[in-house]
């Protein structure tokens, strides 16, 4: 088993053009593995990530990446020049999630960090495609531009590496790409045109009333019924004033005033989130949770709210060329039965930081779990540990070889000669 590698190694140098990424990737697997268990047994949460990142980057010296680490404090970034051509961008994130693992897996995390958003698996199919995309060099000319992202779950990380300069530094590529595992059978891929993540905004409002006993509300202002109001009221921006044809959620998440029955509080703060993919309905809703809540205040006769929307993630806006012409490699490699178009999710995600500064990019989804569990999970059967479950436990050699093969063919594809 240990020559398996160094055989498709002599192989790729025999005649690579015989090759192709598939091969490379069963062959280095062993290799892929390894690195993979390590890193899910050592998560760092975001902007801590600096075990993970030494890891890639002495990984990518290896494979003869030039490599620059602590872009925006512990991002990497290695670049492979083989001639002209255009720059490509392939992303992946390298933080865990602060929680504890309960997978049981034999190389589970105890550090009580997690990854449990699959971000390790990403890793390792980017080092995977690196080092295939090395091998396979004399079918493409280009530069890679591979970059291992901090801070995705904060959706921090991006605006980090691009306020140090990312793109000024190391050039504004041609093409970006980035893949996310997903609760779907392990050999497939969904991906979409357009959004394919969601705006995000947060809610922090404080409502202000005046503070009194129980038993007298008119010598008061009670900021309690009016934080009531608002939070039945804003519900209906979503179901009276959106397009019911377009994406849009507010969910108000926590509503924290008072202390005992008989007080009235001077106070409630009321915090939630706003999702949408179309900036037009993103807009709209930001309007109708301030009008709302101005509203709500107004009624009572109490002073305005402090209202706070802030902004989070831009949705991601995947290019309908890129994936157009992304789609049929992927297609002819894996069939078409497992190739495919899928919703949005309604999550939010930073790799759109990449894409709206003017980079045609594509992000899709490759599935980890074995495909009969998938298949009795969505018959109603025992369901799936999804992204951010303690359970969540991707199948790591097809999630894998699916993930790194995917991107290398996907890069491929737009630096082919
Ligand atoms: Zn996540
Ligand atoms: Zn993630």
């Amino acid at each position: 088993m240990k020559l398996l590698p160094i055989i498709a190694l002599l192989a790729a140098a025999a005649g690579a053009q015989a090759q192709d990424a598939g091969t490379v990737i069963n062959g280095i697997y062993p290799q892929l593995d390894a690195v993979y268990k390590d890193l899910h047994a050592h998560p760092e949460i975001a902007f801590q990530e600096t075990r993970t990142a030494a890891r890639l980057a002495a990984e990518m010296r290896k494979i003869g990446f030039e490599v620059t680490e602590k872009v925006g404090k512990t991002g990497v970034v290695a670049l492979y020049k083989n001639g002209p051509g255009p720059l490509v961008l392939v992303r992946t994130e390298m933080d865990g999630l602060p929680m504890d693992e309960k997978s049981g897996l034999p190389y589970a995390s105890k550090n009580g960090a997690a990854h449990s958003c699959g971000h390790d698996v990403h890793m390792t199919a980017w080092l995977g495609a690196a080092r295939t995309l090395v091998t396979l060099k004399s079918q493409w000319r280009g530069t890679l531009m591979f970059i291992g992202q901090p801070a995705e779950e904060t959706v921090a990380g991006a605006k980090a590496m691009l306020d140090d300069g990312l793109f000024k530094r190391f050039g504004k590529p041609d093409y970006a790409f980035a893949l996310h595992s997903w609760p779907l059978a392990y050999g497939t891929i969904g991906y979409n045109s357009g959004a394919v993540s969601s705006n995000s905004d947060a809610i922090e409002i404080t409502f202000k009333g005046r503070g009194g006993h129980g038993s007298a509300p008119d010598k008061a202002l009670d900021p309690i019924a009016i934080a009531a109001r608002f939070v039945v009221d804003v519900q209906t921006v979503i179901s009276r004033e959106k397009d019911p044809k377009e994406f849009g959620v507010v969910t108000i998440g926590a509503i924290h005033g008072g202390t005992v029955g008989n007080i009235i509080p001077d106070t409630v703060k009321v915090r939630g989130t706003i999702r949408s993919y179309s900036p037009a309905v993103r807009e709209k809703l930001l309007a109708g949770v301030r009008r709302v809540a101005n509203a709500a205040a107004a009624m009572a006769d109490a002073p305005a709210p402090d209202v706070e929307l802030i902004a989070g993630g831009a949705a991601i806006d995947n290019d309908d060329a890129l994936v157009t012409r992304t789609e049929g490699v992927l297609k002819k490699a894996f069939g078409d039965a497992n190739v495919a178009r899928m919703p949005a999710m309604t999550a939010s995600e930073d790799f759109s930081q990449y894409i709206n500064q003017g980079v045609p990019g594509m992000f899709f989804f490759t599935g980890v779990y074995a495909p009969d569990v998938v298949a009795a999970a969505d018959k109603g059967g025992k369901p799936v540990a999804f992204n951010h479950s303690p359970y969540y436990a991707p199948v790591p050699e097809p999630s894998i070889k699916t993930a790194a093969q995917a991107m290398t063919l996907a890069v491929m594809n737009v630096m082919s000669k």
